[in-house]
């Protein structure tokens, strides 16, 4: 059984203007080291699909998607860019990038269900834990992770999945669109403070959340998740796991001053891997979120997917 990796040339082209961390530069930075360590030999590469506009819908309010959708299009058409908020830009290539990062999430989903892959992961951006059912922020528009993990609920039938969010900002999106949805568990960890500043009391019985202070490092980080995490996912019993893997909790990523290393990365990854082998048949989809530190997040990937590949 194998890995995953999907991505397409598409997801280059959302570029937010000069000296935006967010930037094409991270998925190159991705593939290279990929490449340099040899990984890139142990997994499939996959070209990301359009996402289907219903699977949008199951995660997204119809009217924001089709505003959403119109001014992506006046950018792509006018070949400008424009402001969402201060952080978020519409640029020309952002509406193709969008739905091609939601696409690879909902055809990673498939893949694995089907059982053509063990395991998938997505190097995609923008970014999606920030979107909300009716709002883009914080570099964010559609939430793929959602997306990909209702398409898994409503259209393949299944009763149960987790989200797992190491970001190190709190996934607000996320939180706001399956708080409540109770066929879904969202573990999460996160620096508090911190934009988008939420999350220090979650908003629904289905959400383990773990907000910490600046400058907690990696062995804190596991004791935590060992004692709030692991004993929830094992009740939950999830039949698929979905992982917003954020890398910007790394000791060098400047969005943030947590302390984690490459070494903490591979065992989050084992402990999630530990939870999909013992009750989803390994079923885990990936999706890239924030990591900004263009080497540091490059190696924190490789890392990642060692782990989910067994290599
Ligand atoms: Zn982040």
């Amino acid at each position: 059984m194998t890995t995953a990796f999907y991505s397409h040339p598409d997801c280059r082209g959302h570029d937010m203007g000069p000296g935006h961390p967010e930037c094409p530069q991270r998925l190159d930075a991705i593939e290279d080291h990929l490449i340099a360590c040899g990984l890139d030999a142990a997994l499939e590469r996959r070209e990301a699909p359009l996402v289907a506009p219903s699977d949008v819908d199951l995660a997204h309010e119809s009217l924001f998607v089709a505003e959403l959708r119109e001014v992506l299009e006046r950018a792509e058409r006018e070949g400008r860019s424009r402001a969402i908020d201060p952080d978020t830009v519409a640029a020309p290539g952002t509406w193709a990038a969008v739905r091609r990062a939601a696409g690879a999430a909902v055809s990673a989903t498939d893949a694995v269900l089907d059982g053509s892959v063990e395991n998938a992961f997505c190097a995609i951006r923008p970014p999606g834990h920030h979107a909300t059912r009716d709002q883009a922020m914080g570099f964010c528009f559609l939430n793929s992770i959602c997306v990909a993990a209702r398409h898994a609920l409503d259209v393949r039938g299944l009763e149960r999945v987790a989200i797992v969010d190491f970001d190190v900002h709190h996934g607000n999106g996320t939180e706001d669109i399956i708080a409540g949805d109770e066929r879904v568990l969202m573990v999460s960890i996160f620096q508090h403070p911190l934009y988008p500043y939420s999350g220090a009391v979650p908003s629904g019985t289905n959400m383990v959340n773990v907000p910490v202070p600046p400058y907690t490092r990696g062995p804190q980080v596991r004791a935590l998740i060992e004692a709030n995490w692991m004993e929830r996912l094992d009740a939950f019993a999830p039949q698929m796991i979905f992982v917003s893997a954020g890398f910007d909790a790394h000791r060098d990523d400047e969005l943030g001053q947590l302390g984690l290393v490459e070494s903490d990365y591979a065992w989050m990854t084992e402990r999630i891997k530990a939870v999909a082998d013992k009750h989803a048949q390994g079923r885990i989809v990936s999706c890239l979120e924030g990591g900004y530190n263009l080497a540091a997040l490059a190696r924190s990937v490789a890392a990642h997917v060692r782990v989910l590949a067994g290599v």
